[in-house]
């Protein structure tokens, strides 16, 4: 199943409804409620996974300003820990964040 097909399939599709209902539709960083809300995995499921394995507390509700913001950072904070030579300290501190599509769990 593509990673498309898996945004589309229904049990994503309830699972992020439960997600957006239990933050009452509102976005977990800024609190906005009339902008597009996007469903965050912190944690991808391990290779093979559904997206809609990952337990509830791995997900969060974001407005997709926010939720481009946060790819943004973990993009650059996943740069800054493979180039940085006191890199354990930040995978302690993004530990959760630093893991790619597909389960490469790099830090953990
Ligand atoms: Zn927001």
């Amino acid at each position: 199943m593509t990673f498309q097909e898996m945004i589309e399939h229904p049990e994503w599709q309830k699972k992020r409804l439960r997600i957006m209902n239990r933050e009452h539709f509102t976005c977990q960083a800024c609190g906005a409620n009339q902008i597009q809300l996007h469903v965050h995995h912190l944690r991808y499921p391990i290779r093979g996974g559904f997206l809609w394995d990952v337990p509830d507390e791995q997900l969060e509700c974001l407005c997709k300003i926010c939720h481009q913001m946060r790819t943004e950072w973990n993009r650059v904070a996943k740069t800054a820990i493979e180039s940085t030579p006191t890199r354990g300290l930040f995978d302690e501190a993004y530990r959760v964040d630093y893991i790619d599509y597909n389960g490469q769990e790099k830090a953990a």
